[in-house]
């Protein structure tokens, strides 16, 4: 099989960096902070003549010297770029940047977060192994558990994963050679979060590996690979790209071992997910602004979430970030901010929630999130149609669950079109 050994992991940046958070310098070796590497690493403008934005590598190949030196390429014996199925600079180098927003020791592209999701499963995973997943995730990721997984002999089995009791004895229970942990926290559509420095602990005395999927929170406001994850999968689509006009995704590995497996002997290649150069080119353009977009996705959130639950219309608000959501501490503990997302429910469920998404004029009825527009979705007609109505129950998604994606518009716009639109509900 063709093979590409380069090193992504380049950390020259115009002051020493070192993969860790923004502590205060203790040295001549200064480290650089968050946005400071989400700007600058891996990229030096003078090696480029000086074009301050570092180029776009749209090509599809890379020529070869001689031909000797493409059978090395496919030998695995050059580190350059030779085929942009396998590898390309622009990737590389979003690659390298995404790796140390993780902490993590290697990251891969992929042309969607599905792609992310599914070649790192199977790679991880071989038929007879344990998939041991969390009630609650993104609906394509269910099915692909239940229709691509398991027809491949994977066992799958869903736990609650914030009963630790109950994970404890999944794994007891699990006889899979080889057993893969897999959740979201916060949990696309309902909020719900998984401590994952708890789960990795379990993990660990059972010698199962952990994927955690990061799109809610970007490493900006969480860091699994700090707190004991092998992996994070991302939607890229999402908030790193920050404005709803690409789809990519990028999984993110402790063990630069795993990331190199993933790449090259796992199913990267293969599945051909692969990112384009010009997606790479804007999700570099987002990760700029990720910081600064995140706080203020952040701080209307809370605003938004507070309004919502003082309002006579709503039965439930899901939100990390207000004192009566049940695990408001853990959320304290394992994330920086409480993130852009909420749930809620309305009093006349099913019946409210519709009234109330077409009565919206701001916020635009749309799946997706992490833009700089406000969405609102309905998840069981919609991102987890793909339950059936008895899996839904059981997944705590109710009928009348509301997925917000608050936006970055003026935060008073944003109430003043809720505010019209549960006024509808009235009448
Ligand atoms: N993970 C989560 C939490 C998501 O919300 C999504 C998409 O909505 C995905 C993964 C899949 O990402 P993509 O749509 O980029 O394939």
């Amino acid at each position: 099989m063709h093979q590409s050994h380069q090193s992504h992991q380049s950390n020259s940046v115009s002051c020493e960096v070192s993969p860790s958070t923004d502590a205060a310098p203790t040295s001549a070796q200064r480290e650089a902070g968050f946005s400071t590497r989400a700007i600058h690493l891996g990229y030096q403008p003078q090696d480029h003549h000086g074009a301050l934005v570092p180029p776009i590598y749209a090509t599809a190949t890379f020529a070869f010297p001689d031909v000797a030196y493409g059978g090395r390429c496919f030998a695995g014996e050059e580190p350059g770029h030779f085929y942009t199925r396998i590898s390309n600079p622009t990737l590389a180098l979003l690659e390298t940047r995404m790796a140390s927003l993780e902490q993590g020791a290697g990251a891969v592209a992929f042309g969607s977060g599905m792609g992310a999701v599914t070649a790192t499963l199977w790679s991880m995973l071989q038929p007879g192994d344990d998939l041991i997943a969390d009630i609650t995730l993104y609906g394509c990721t269910f099915s692909f558990f239940n229709h691509g997984l398991a027809r491949f002999g994977v066992n799958i089995r869903y736990v609650d994963m914030s009963d630790l009791n109950a994970l404890s004895a999944a794994l007891q229970q699990s006889t899979g050679a080889n057993r893969v942990l897999y959740f979201e926290t916060p949990a696309n559509p309902n909020m719900r979060m998984v401590d994952i420095a708890a789960v990795c602990a379990l993990a660990r005395q059972h010698t199962a590996k952990v994927v955690v999927d990061n799109t809610y929170c970007t490493p900006y406001l969480q860091l699994p690979l700090v707190l004991g994850a092998d992996a994070v999968v991302h939607s890229a689509t999402k908030y790193l790209g920050g404005h709803g006009d690409l789809t990519a995704g990028i999984a993110v590995f402790a063990d630069a071992e795993l990331a190199m497996h993933v790449r090259l002997y796992g199913l990267k290649d293969m599945t051909g997910a692969v990112m384009s150069a010009q997606d790479a080119h804007l999700i570099m353009r987002g990760l700029k602004t990720l910081a600064l977009r995140l706080e203020r996705h952040c701080d209307s959130a809370e605003i938004v979430a507070q309004a919502l639950e003082a309002h006579p219309q709503t039965e439930v608000v899901h939100f990390p970030g207000l004192a009566s959501f049940p695990q408001h501490e853990l959320a304290k503990r394992q994330m920086k901010r409480y993130g852009g997302m909420i749930a809620f429910e309305l009093k006349g469920g099913m019946q409210a929630a519709i009234r109330f998404m077409d009565a919206l004029k701001l916020i635009t009825r749309a799946v997706s999130l992490g833009d700089a527009e406000s969405l609102a979705q309905h998840p069981a007609s919609m991102t987890h149609s793909t339950y059936t109505p008895e899996e839904r129950a059981a997944h705590g998604i109710t009928d009348g669950l509301v997925r917000l994606s608050v936006g970055l518009e003026e935060v008073d716009d944003i109430l003043a079109d809720i505010h019209q639109a549960l006024d509808q509900l009235r009448n």
